[in-house]
């Protein structure tokens, strides 16, 4: 008998046998005009058989695995739908940070999905393509299962009802929109340290697991379901990112400044969208799981730290943001929740001023910060709105040319200023947030004149539905706005303190839980 014809085959040689003799190289056609994507950013590869894919899934096992999650998703979503489990959140104010939720992440999960099945198509090498086509697929499978997870909340409380159409439409939703666009409309390399490594590397410790605790902290079964389903295809997303990057760095060093400075863009891009993320925690949940600039220490500093140790073999030093940030991670929530505050009545969500509960534990959160700049701001907004003059900023704000958060934050040195950086190009006035926006335009003008900026586009007349004539005399630009946007005034904006969401809550809870 010949044993050597049944030798079990080892994990690698069954996996190269099943992946990788499917390539080839094409006969009849260059390869370069086959995968035309691959060189114009400048990135130089030599041996694209180096990539070794470290999971070795091969496409059944995926799908098994996968069913396997949905199966065990959709069981509890539908155990906490049909038992009413929405009434088991804290308080409906939570609910608030589930809006901004379906405002702002399905969309990006769901470009995520093009961006990936896009690098699928044009990346040479079998090692990334099908992990590509993997990530494709699991981030059209969180898109789908964070809507229909959220969707139960959408029937009972305001808010959710057309988020789709929302955000190509409002104001703060251009905030994320537009770092997915940017990504997207980039190379396969970038796209890749964009999404791959900067966001699921690096922040997405930051966005998922204080969203996702949060949820579990404050009763929201669906949030959380979603959240660990997907949170177990991080970990291949992640290795994915990291890989790339090796990838890149070890196949020439021609790569290393494009590497960085792309580096560079997208930890500066993706620490501004976190932002909301530190207003969500420090402000929107009424049971809390931990600081924002404790979020940060630990997620970035800390972690962020030991991944960039690791990278220095190669060149690379830690992205700049990092000096931004150490300064506002102090500030950061404080100053977005005062933003939307502000702006409250030109959301899909409620906005509220803390409770003075809240106020001693941001205090004691924020000793260097919260007494001396913030505690004050939201005691004059209380006194004024105890005599009947809540504040409504009705202004329209001015926006950074790219990150087009409007020009909230301040001066590293000087926390009562704001921090305002402009350019000039082509005879053209250009606005920033911060040095760190300034430079990422400043590299390409060309992409981000372009930017689609929502109060540009108000006063442009782009943000008014059909047959809206803005020259009569008493016309609304808020209001106008706001039909623009499908939000309902009294129902989806406006104070939680005497909301529809805040009545509804506490009469179905009481008849649930009395007689
Ligand atoms: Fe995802
Ligand atoms: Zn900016």
């Amino acid at each position: 008998m010949d044993m050597k014809a049944n030798k079990k085959l080892g994990l690698k040689e069954r996996y190269a046998l099943m992946t990788r003799d499917l390539e080839w190289d094409t006969t009849y056609e260059p390869m370069d005009k086959v995968f035309p994507c691959t060189s114009y950013e400048g990135i130089k590869i030599h041996d694209w058989d180096k990539w070794q894919d470290p999971f070795r899934l091969t496409m059944d096992a995926y799908w098994k695995y996968q069913a396997e999650k949905e199966r065990k998703l959709y069981a509890i979503i539908d155990a906490f739908n049909q038992n009413n489990g929405h009434l088991g959140v804290t308080d409906a104010r939570y609910l608030n940070a589930v809006k901004l939720f379906i405002g702002a992440v399905p969309h990006l999960e769901y470009m995520a999905f093009r961006g990936f099945s896009h690098l699928g198509r044009q990346m040479v090498g079998a090692g990334p393509r099908v992990a590509c086509l993997m990530q494709a697929i699991d981030e059209l499978r969180h898109y789908q299962t964070q809507i229909h997870s959220i969707s139960n909340y959408n029937k009972y409380y305001n808010g959710m009802h057309d988020f789709a159409n929302q955000m190509s439409r409002v104001w703060y939703l251009s905030v994320t929109k537009s770092f997915f666009d940017d990504a997207y409309t980039s190379g396969p390399f970038e796209f890749m340290v964009a999404i791959g490594f900067s966001f699921e590397y690096v922040l997405t410790n930051l966005l998922f697991v204080p969203f996702i605790s949060g949820a579990a902290y404050n009763g929201d079964m669906a949030a959380m379901t979603f959240g660990f389903s997907a949170q177990s295809d991080e970990a291949r997303h992640m290795t994915l990112g990291l890989e790339c990057i090796k990838f890149m760095l070890e196949q020439d060093p021609d790569n290393l400044p494009i590497v960085q400075r792309w580096m560079d863009k997208w930890m500066h891009r993706g620490a501004r969208i976190l932002g909301v993320i530190g207003m969500m925690m420090d402000y929107m949940l009424p049971k809390r799981v931990m600081s924002w600039q404790e979020a940060w220490e630990a997620y970035y500093e800390q972690n962020g730290s030991a991944l960039f140790n690791d990278l220095a073999r190669y060149g690379i030093r830690p992205p700049k943001v990092g000096q931004l940030a150490a300064f506002e991670k102090e500030h950061i929530s404080h100053q977005l929740w005062a933003g939307f505050y502000q702006y409250g009545a030109l959301t899909s969500f409620h906005t509220w001023i803390p409770s003075d509960e809240e106020m001693d534990w941001l205090s004691s959160k924020y000793p260097n910060t919260f007494d001396k700049y913030y505690r004050p701001r939201w005691e004059y907004w209380k006194e004024e709105a105890k005599q009947g003059r809540r504040f409504y900023n009705k202004t329209l704000p001015m926006l950074c040319q790219t990150c087009q958060i409007p020009l909230l934050f301040t001066e590293p040195d000087d926390p009562t200023q704001i921090s305002y950086r402009d350019t000039e190009y082509k005879g053209e006035h250009y606005h920033f947030c911060s040095d760190g926006c300034k430079e990422i335009f400043e590299h390409e003008p060309e992409k981000y004149i372009q930017s689609w900026l929502p109060a540009h586009q108000i006063v442009q007349g782009n943000s008014f539905n059909p047959g809206t004539d803005p020259t009569a005399p008493d016309f609304d630009v808020v209001g106008a706005v706001f039909q623009h946007y499908n939000m309902q005034h009294g129902r989806d904006n406006l104070d939680f303190d005497g909301s529809e969401d805040q009545k509804n809550f506490a009469a179905w809870r009481a008849a649930a839980t009395k007689n």
